[in-house]
C-alpha cells in the first residue's frame, strides 16, 4: 500500500463523524470517503434482492454483484451520493431501517473483505479523510493521523433524531436510543473489525463541542504534525 496522506475518523453512530469528516476534508483539500455509505449500500442491495439478512452464506455468495460508485455530495451540507448498479440510491440508504440493516451485513467477513479492498483502492489514488468504524484499526493502520470521536448515547441519539427529522424520517426518540445502543453493541462486539479506537488514535469527546470545534481540533493536530 502506498503511503498517501490519510486521516482516519472513527466512532459510534451519531457522534458527528460525517459532518466533521466532510469539513476536515474541505479544509485540507482531501477527498472525503464515507465508508458507512458503502455498508448501507450493500445492505440495501441485499434487502432489495430479497436475500435474508441472516443468510450470511447467501450474502457472501452475491457480494461481487454490488457495483457501486461514490460521488461527492452536492453541497457541504449533504451526504455522499451513491450510484448502485447505475441507479442513484443516495436517499434510500440513509433511512434508520438501513442503518440497522447495514450493521447486520457489516459483520459478514466476505462483505468486510470486499469493502475493505474497495476502500484501500481509494486510499492509493488520493489523499483522503476516511470515516467509519475500522479505518484506523484495520483498513488504514498506517494512516498518519487517526481520530476517534465519542459522545454519550443520549447526545448521539438526539443528533441522529434531528437529522432523521430533517429528512422527514420520523422516529420515536426512545426507540431510536434503543436502536443506537443495539447498533453500537453489534458494531463493538463483532468478531472482525469491531468498533474500537486504534491504540494510536487521538480520542475527542464531542459531547460539548460542535462540529466546527471538533474539526478545528483535528486540523490543528494534522497541520501541527508533519505537513
Ligand atoms: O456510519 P454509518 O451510520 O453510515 O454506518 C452504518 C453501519 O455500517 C454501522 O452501524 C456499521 O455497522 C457499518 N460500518 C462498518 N464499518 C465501517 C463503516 C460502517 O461496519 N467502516
Amino acid at each position: 500500500m502506498s503511503r498517501r496522506r490519510i486521516v482516519t475518523i472513527d466512532g459510534p453512530a451519531g457522534v458527528g463523524k460525517s459532518t466533521v469528516s466532510r469539513m476536515t476534508a474541505v479544509e485540507l483539500g482531501f477527498t472525503y470517503l464515507d465508508t458507512g455509505a458503502m455498508y448501507r449500500t450493500v445492505g440495501f442491495y441485499m434487502s432489495e434482492q430479497g436475500v435474508a439478512l441472516d443468510d450470511r452464506a447467501g450474502i457472501a455468495a452475491r457480494i461481487a454483484e454490488v457495483e457501486m460508485e461514490l460521488l461527492p455530495a452536492a453541497d457541504e451540507n449533504s451526504d455522499t451520493r451513491v450510484i448502485l448498479c447505475g441507479r442513484d440510491v443516495s436517499g434510500e440508504i440513509r433511512t434508520q431501517e438501513m442503518s440497522m440493516v447495514a450493521s447486520q451485513v457489516s459483520s459478514i467477513p466476505a462483505v468486510r473483505a470486499f469493502l475493505t479492498e474497495m476502500q484501500r483502492r481509494y486510499g492509493e489514488k488520493e489523499n483522503i479523510v476516511a470515516e467509519g468504524r475500522d479505518m484506523g484499526t484495520v483498513v488504514f493502520p498506517m494512516a498518519a493521523w487517526k481520530f476517534f470521536l465519542d459522545a454519550s448515547p443520549e447526545v448521539r441519539t438526539r443528533r441522529r433524531f434531528d437529522q432523521l427529522e430533517e429528512r422527514g424520517d420520523l422516529v420515536d426518540f426512545d426507540n431510536l436510543l434503543a436502536q443506537t445502543l443495539e447498533r453500537d453493541y453489534q458494531d463493538s462486539h463483532r468478531d472482525i473489525a469491531p468498533l474500537v479506537p486504534a491504540g494510536d488514535a487521538v480520542i475527542i469527546s464531542t459531547d460539548a463541542v460542535d462540529a466546527a470545534g471538533v474539526t478545528a481540533q483535528i486540523i490543528n493536530r494534522v497541520l501541527g504534525n508533519s505537513f
